[in-house]
């Protein structure tokens, strides 16, 4: 962990959770103590129809809440879409850009994330920008030239350091119990730290840059502990409050 950069943990519910569930934000709201809250900040992305319901619940607990994606543009005629001004309209100040689940079920370019993070930006959101090689593209040695290129590709030039958050997920860890070797981790995060750096200059150090994929409870202090690991974005453990804030306390360096 970098000097000045504070962790952050992110929960990506994906397409999960209805008002019953809203139970889920109290309880992470209850466990997100002062100590936690000094050090460690929560960022909760629930689907969009419960954006506005979480924000209610989490208001005043300093657990920001964020979207899973965004149209480029503001308005017009894209029926089911959602602009970045939609998200912040329903409380949102983050947003989720790029996960893997989109690059390949919908087929996001790294163009199109680009474009949509400068929706956010536009909108006043920060943008989580998603990067990560599949499992072909690890065995094939080219994990690294994969995701510089798609910092490279994805990140606007005029993105503000410390108003950026970039989620480096291997898309073969998404969901599936199985994690890069910490040694990996630590190159992937020092690549993306340096290819930022090229585009950012010293303002790269302030960018937050998650590690995602399997984080869990029993794996967290080991792999928020790399350096260049300034939190995590965590999918199924952020759907059980003791599991999430598990690995916030695991982020806690204070
Ligand atoms: C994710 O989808 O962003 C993710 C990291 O999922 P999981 O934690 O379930 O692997």
């Amino acid at each position: 962990m970098g000097t000045g950069r504070r962790p952050l943990v992110a929960g990506n519910w994906k397409m999960n959770g209805l008002r019953a569930h809203l139970a889920l934000v109290g309880e992470v709201r209850a466990g997100y103590d002062p100590g936690l809250a000094r050090s460690v900040d929560l960022l909760v992305c629930p689907p969009a129809t419960l954006l506005h319901a979480v924000a209610e619940a989490a208001r005043g607990s300093g657990i920001a809440v964020g979207g899973q994606d965004a149209h480029p543009l503001a308005a017009g005629a894209f029926t089911g879409d959602l602009s970045a001004e939609m998200l912040a309209d329903a409380g949102a100040s983050h947003v989720i850009l790029g996960h893997s689940e989109r690059r390949e079920g919908h087929a996001e370019t790294d163009a199109l994330v680009r474009e949509k993070a400068f929706a956010a930006i536009r909108a006043g959101l920060v943008p989580v920008i998603c990067v990560g090689e599949t499992l072909a593209e690890r065995e094939g040695g080219r994990a690294i030239a994969v995701v510089t290129g798609q910092i490279r590709g994805s990140v606007p030039d005029d993105a503000r350091p410390d108003r950026t958050v970039v989620a480096y997920e291997p898309v073969w860890a998404i969901g599936t119990g199985r994690t890069p070797t910490v040694a990996d981790v630590a190159e992937m995060h020092a690549a993306i730290r340096a290819e930022l750096a090229a585009r950012m200059g010293g303002g790269a150090e302030d960018v937050r840059i998650l590690y995602g994929g399997s984080v869990k409870p029993g794996n967290a202090r080991e792999l928020l502990a790399v350096e260049n690991v300034d939190g995590a974005l965590v999918g199924g453990a952020s759907l059980v409050a003791a599991d999430f804030l598990a690995i916030a306390r695991a982020a806690d360096r204070s």
